[in-house]
């Protein structure tokens, strides 16, 4: 049997190349990106402007794809979780979160995640691999495929499964698509990256020509507590994380977000409230607080609800704007870091 290259992910570039070497103008590209991406056409004889005979010899050696979900949660709150199982086994999850006046997406860029930080269920369950652009893209289409209509527009995370700065490339590329306006359009002010701040990579993404919002995964407000939870702390440190993220460029005078999940006892105490709010003294920056999205696999236990309100008191006391995340589909797992695949294949050991 032969097989057919999927479409669905390629470039703008990319597809005007492919068609100039089928003999069409390069245009025919941007007619092909536009019924990708803005239209989210799967089939190719649905794309009239193009002549028969063309979408016919495009279906001879090309096929659209996307992921197939293979499972969907409901959470009593409105959030759905799904779980996208790949051509090779592998399986990613992604969160449809419905608010009032907006819907968010929140995507996977590997299948697991490498880092291993000490509170997150993702990291816990181990990594299987990089995902390809097609399959990062995939998960936003087919969500929003079955999302109901609403009159709003979209928000897209970065923040499901694995480490978007570790799968740069594919990562990069997928965005470009979301955000080219003859694509899916989505306004970079609407669409956040989140990473632990992988520095080569997070220089790179201030060169990007177009580039989401940053939120960086703080977690500790010093060195040696930040490494005892997330191990990446060795390799690039608070400091240098922080000087880095202060450099980015945010897109519309934006602030770059700065996530801190409080664990019991650990990190939430107004020592580190205050001890966090002098590396952001300064900064446009925002501080959003994870009180810790629990599971038995977590060896860490949620803040108290006194601790949060002292924690949020001690930054406002200190001019850092703040907020605290609610936890979405919490009875599903979906929450932040518990994506995490029960009763999935054993993941294969990390690559170095
Ligand atoms: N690797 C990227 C993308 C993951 S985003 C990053 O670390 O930023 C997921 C966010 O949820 C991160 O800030 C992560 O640290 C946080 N998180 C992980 N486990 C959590 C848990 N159990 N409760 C609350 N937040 C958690």
């Amino acid at each position: 049997m032969k097989v057919r290259s999927n479409l669905f992910g390629m470039e703008r570039p990319a597809l005007r190349v492919l068609v100039e070497e089928m003999g069409e103008p390069a245009y025919r590209g941007d007619q092909l990106f536009a019924w990708l991406y803005k239209k989210k056409e799967r089939r190719l004889s649905a794309m009239t402007n193009m002549s028969r005979a063309f979408r016919e010899r495009l279906a001879l050696a090309h096929e659209i794809r996307w992921p197939g979900v293979s499972e969907r949660r409901r959470s009593t709150d409105g959030t759905v979780k799904y779980l996208f199982r790949l051509d090779d086994g592998a399986s990613v999850e992604s969160v449809f979160i419905p608010e009032e006046r907006r819907r968010t997406i929140c995507i996977s860029t590997q299948a697991g995640c490498p880092l291993k930080c000490a509170f997150c269920l993702t990291g816990i369950a181990g990594y299987k691999r990089n995902l390809r652009p097609w399959e990062i893209l995939g998960q936003v289409s087919a969500v929003m495929a079955e999302a109901p209509a609403a009159r709003f527009g979209w928000n897209v995370v970065v923040m499901g499964m694995g480490e978007p700065l570790l799968n740069y490339d594919a990562t990069v590329s997928a965005l470009r698509i979301l955000m080219d306006p003859e694509g899916f359009a989505v306004a970079s002010k609407k669409l956040t990256l989140s990473t632990v701040g992988i520095l080569p990579a997070l220089e790179k993404l201030m060169k990007e020509p177009v580039r989401p919002n940053l939120a960086i995964s703080l977690h500790a407000s010093n060195a040696a507590l930040r490494r005892s939870l997330m191990p990446i702390e060795e390799k690039y440190s608070i400091d240098e994380v922080m000087a880095a993220a202060r450099r980015y460029p945010i897109p519309h005078g934006g602030r770059v977000t700065y996530e801190y999940v409080l664990l019991r006892g650990v990190n939430d105490t107004p020592e580190h409230a205050r001890e966090l709010a002098r590396w952001l003294r300064g900064s446009r920056s925002k501080v959003n607080l994870i009180p810790l999205n629990p599971a038995p696999e977590i060896p860490f236990e949620a803040p108290t609800a006194t601790a949060v309100d002292a924690f949020v008191g001690h930054l406002s006391d200190a001019h850092v704007a703040v907020s605290v995340r609610r936890p979405r589909g919490q009875d599903i797992l979906a929450a932040c870091g518990q994506l995490h695949l029960k009763g999935a294949p054993q993941p294969e050991a990390a690559p170095n």
